[in-house]
């Protein structure tokens, strides 16, 4: 099958794409690396009558270091996250979660913006801004605004963002040296979206203070498994206890199956990711 009609815009600034975005007489959408949108177009699961091309607006795109804070450019690909620097140094845990989105060639194209926007509920980016407890900064016609990620994600490949309104950049704290992270997921094949992952970050290990542990592939979107987070804090790391009574607090949540797994089977393998996790760290 092949798109619908539609028409194409590729302003130049970002003033230009939030005026085309917040026509509403238009059902506009972004472009960014297209590695999902073509493929919804393609299967006409969207067919919108305008697409605003983000792929000219230099604005959007590149890494900053604001001194307590890393600042990520909604235009972003994956494989200069992957190559950056400012990456491998203040951001381990978003470096350890790239290797496992998709494959060399969509990571070329592939944004954390589109990511971010598209809140797929396996994918790895959301789960990753959850537990750094980073920020999303959005732009529309009125304005900008910060959101919270623990506010961002609201369900199943639904976010905050209002119609107009786009990513336009993501806002990482850099941690401490005493922050630990872990990051470990299951995939059919390395580099199909996850049937189960978790990314988790402390501020101490011994004992633990501040955990995020955040579970996505298992429900309607990525999120934090707060019981496991309490049983967790205050506890050393080596704490095989509360580690037990973290995992079985997972035995609670409630998990979606899907085409892969039953929802049964993603609390187990949750389960065992958690260990990983912890032993990791
Ligand atoms: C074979 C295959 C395997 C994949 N495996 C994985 C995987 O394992 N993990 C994973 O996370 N992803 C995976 N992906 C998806 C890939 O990571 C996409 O790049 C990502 O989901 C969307 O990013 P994009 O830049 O391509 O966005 P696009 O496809 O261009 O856009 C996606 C959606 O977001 C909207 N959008 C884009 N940018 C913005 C913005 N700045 N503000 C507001 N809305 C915006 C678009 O309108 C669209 O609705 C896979 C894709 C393919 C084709």
């Amino acid at each position: 099958m092949k798109a619908s009609d539609f028409d194409y815009q590729r302003p130049a600034t970002l003033a230009e794409a939030l005026s085309l975005l917040a026509d509403t007489a238009t059902d506009a959408r972004p472009l960014a690396g297209g590695q999902s949108l073509m493929a919804m177009m393609n299967f006409r699961l969207a067919e919108p009558e305008l697409l605003v091309d983000l792929n000219g607006i230099n604005d959007l795109a590149g890494l900053v270091d604001n001194g307590d804070e890393i600042v990520i450019g909604a235009m972003t690909r994956y494989a200069e996250l992957e190559r950056s620097d400012l990456v491998s140094t203040h951001l381990p845990l978003v470096a350890a979660a790239l290797p496992h989105i998709a494959h060399p060639a969509i990571r070329n194209r592939g944004t954390i913006g589109g990511s971010v926007a598209l809140a797929d509920p396996a994918a790895e980016m959301p789960a990753v801004l959850l537990a750094l407890g980073a920020t999303i900064v959005t732009a529309s016609a009125s304005g900008e605004r910060s959101i919270v990620a623990d506010e961002f994600f609201l369900g199943l490949y639904e976010t905050a963002l209002v119609s107009g309104e786009i990513v336009k950049a993501v806002s990482l704290p850099k941690p401490t040296g005493a922050a630990r992270f872990a990051f470990c997921e299951l995939a059919r094949r390395h580099g199909d979206y996850a049937m189960a992952g978790v990314a988790v970050t402390v501020e101490n290990t011994n004992p633990i203070t501040g955990a995020r542990i955040v579970l996505f592939g298992v429900g309607d979107r990525a999120f934090r498994a707060s019981g496991a987070e309490q049983a967790l804090n205050g506890h050393d790391i080596t704490d095989a206890e509360a580690l037990e009574r973290a995992v079985g607090s997972l035995a609670g949540l409630a998990f979606d199956g899907d085409l892969n797994a039953s929802a049964d089977t993603k609390r187990y393998l949750a389960q065992i990711l958690l260990r990983r996790a912890v032993g990791a760290l």
